[in-house]
């Protein structure tokens, strides 16, 4: 770890280099140049394992010096790491521009699931989201999407042989699809023999509804799980809670999910936090169960994740319970999502912005979260 501090130390004073974990095989081979062609697919194993180029012991000393002249191996550090209830464990990492962003690991009986951000901060400007608050502050290279992965697999004791992280979700900060290119970059890499190779099966996409990039993401040859976050049953309402609902309208986007499932055949999630007062009546559960009506997908009820400064109301249990009976009177498929991670600021954002605010050892000290 303290290597991988010096090396981005080392780097803030100098022009800022490529990073190597952005690459493919091909594009490794082309940086390496006139050297034997399986050397690039080496390099492209050792970065997966969350090498450093110093630590890429069978390039010979030459090329591993060409390399740290140039180029950067890891994208990222880890700043620290919160340990939550049930095992899940909450990085917060920072970036060579010194960006800190974060990232959440869930152990679940399917498989061990990281949460990665996309973007540093976002500007989409949900009501109920702390990643929005303060805008968006720039996109993520393909590199540093995967570094997240990467770097938390390695820290665990995985490689990309025996991986300790087997399951990747775009929902952490940002849109994923406001930062299209990069995160189509992060899908191959992330899928590409010979490294990390988690399937696209076991990876899911969560976007706010940007209906043009859903019907370019399924025209692309890509399968992630597409995640729609949905939060209303309505334009009325969804208005007031997602200003991208102004741009495209819900049936817009319901109709780009239809389009998702028609070309990937891959059933589509819809993301619905239930806020008190506001989309948790019943007339709320018939309307977006006439919504979604028709095709393969499944409503996924979550308990909001109070952000102080936002002031929503979450929900009771109670109603949550009422809310998904009457779902499923009507025969759609939902569940209550079991939120990991709400212990440890779980929600998109939240221990970002309360670290930037000096308050995260407070909330240590509360004992809510342990600082490992
Ligand atoms: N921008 C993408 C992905 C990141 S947000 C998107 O919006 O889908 C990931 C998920 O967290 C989304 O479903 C989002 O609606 C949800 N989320 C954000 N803030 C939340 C909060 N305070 N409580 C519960 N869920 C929240
Ligand atoms: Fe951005 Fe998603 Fe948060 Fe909305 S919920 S502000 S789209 S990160």
């Amino acid at each position: 770890m303290e290597n991988k501090q010096n090396e981005i130390n080392e780097l803030q004073t100098e022009a800022p280099k490529q990073c190597l974990l952005s690459m493919s095989t091909e594009e490794i081979a082309e940086v390496l140049g006139d050297v034997p062609s399986y050397l690039a697919g080496q390099v492209f194993q050792f970065l997966h394992n969350g090498k450093l180029f110093d630590e890429m012991t069978s390039i010979s000393k030459q090329l591993r010096e060409k390399l740290n002249e140039k180029y950067i191996a890891q994208p990222l550090s880890v700043e620290k790491v919160f340990e939550g209830k049930g095992g899940a464990k909450k990085y917060l990492f920072r970036l060579i521009d010194n960006e800190l962003i974060e990232g959440v690991y869930m152990l679940h009986d399917y498989g061990n699931t990281l949460c990665v951000s996309t973007q540093v901060g976002c500007r989409m400007g949900c009501v109920f989201c702390a990643s929005g608050m303060n805008g968006l502050k720039r996109n993520l290279t393909a590199g540093e999407i995967l570094g997240q992965v990467i770097a938390v697999n390695t820290l665990e004791g995985g490689n990309i042989k025996d991986r300790k992280v087997t399951n990747v979700v775009l929902m952490g900060s940002g849109e994923p699809l406001d930062n299209f290119d990069n995160t189509m970059k992060f899908l191959t890499l992330a899928n590409q023999k010979g490294g990390i190779c988690i399937s696209e099966r076991n990876i899911s996409l969560s976007t706010s509804g940007l209906c043009d990039k859903i019907i370019l993401l399924a025209d692309s040859g890509h399968t992630p799980t597409l995640t729609i976050s949905l939060h209303a049953p309505n334009d009325e309402i969804r208005d007031t809670m997602m200003p991208v609902n102004k741009k495209y309208s819900i049936h817009k986007v319901v109709d780009s999910a239809r389009y998702y499932f028609k070309k990937t055949g891959r059933r589509v999630i819809f993301e619905y936090t239930l806020i008190s007062g506001s989309n948790d009546t019943m007339e709320c559960a018939d309307e977006l169960s006439k919504l979604v009506r028709g095709f393969p997908c499944h409503v996924n009820l979550i308990r909001l994740n109070q952000v102080k400064e936002l002031g929503l109301k979450g929900t009771s249990s109670e109603n949550s319970k009422a809310f998904l009976e009457r779902l499923e009177q009507n025969n759609t498929s939902a569940t209550i999502r079991k939120s990991l991670g709400n212990d440890i600021e779980g929600a998109c954002g939240q221990l970002r912005r309360r670290y930037l605010n000096e308050d995260i050892e407070k909330i240590a000290k509360e004992g809510i979260i342990k600082s490992i």
